[in-house]
């Protein structure tokens, strides 16, 4: 496969600094609104702070890939005495829980890294976040090309998975047909 350069951009967590501002989910789902900054909903939103006041735990988890299947097992972290819940870690879009689904449709949310044009100098939640929780790092490595997806293929993906192929195939056949 051949090799391409690519721009490997990272955010570093620092998340004893988070006070559960939600400031960044906030200016996440208003960047990612149509039109851009038309609307807030936090739900929309692909950085989650994980909470549990009781137990001062206030985590930001960024959305990554979504996954069709949830795991068979689940772990349980222990750090600096504080107990994470089995999942609070996980960035998957998966069956078992809500978050990382657009509320309406259902359908996987992933960080973009707030891909635009113009590019940002840093991503929105890195701007917004007055603590200094999230630091933006880039760098370039060499990589083999892969077949990306795009999120119109891993939405349809997953309204397979979750409704089957014969379901969606009349769902579109019904509305191509409403269009004509
Ligand atoms: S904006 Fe920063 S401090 Fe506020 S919730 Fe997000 S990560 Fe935490
Ligand atoms: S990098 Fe951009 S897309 Fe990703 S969580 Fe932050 S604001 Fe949202």
């Amino acid at each position: 496969m051949a090799k391409i350069k690519k721009k490997i951009k990272k955010i570093k967590i620092d998340a004893d600094k988070c006070n559960g501002c939600r400031g960044c989910e906030i200016v996440c789902s208003s960047f990612h609104a149509t039109p851009k900054y038309s609307e807030i909903n936090p739900a929309r939103s692909r950085i989650q702070v994980i909470s549990h006041r009781l137990k001062n735990i206030w985590l930001p988890v960024f959305a990554g890939e979504y996954t069709p299947a949830e795991c068979m097992g689940r772990d349980k972290y222990i750090i600096d005495g504080r107990e994470y819940s089995e999942c609070d870690f996980c960035r998957a879009a998966c069956p078992s829980r809500d978050i990382f689904k657009e509320p309406d449709s259902g359908l996987p949310l992933k960080c973009d890294m707030c891909e635009s044009d113009p590019p940002l100098e840093k991503p929105m939640c890195v701007q917004k976040c007055l603590n200094e929780v999230l630091t933006y790092e880039e760098r370039e490595e060499e990589v083999e090309e892969e077949v990306k997806m795009d999120d119109r293929e891993i939405g349809l993906g997953s309204m397979i998975d979750k409704y089957g192929l014969q379901k969606v195939m009349d769902t579109v056949s019904r509305m191509s047909h409403k269009g004509q």
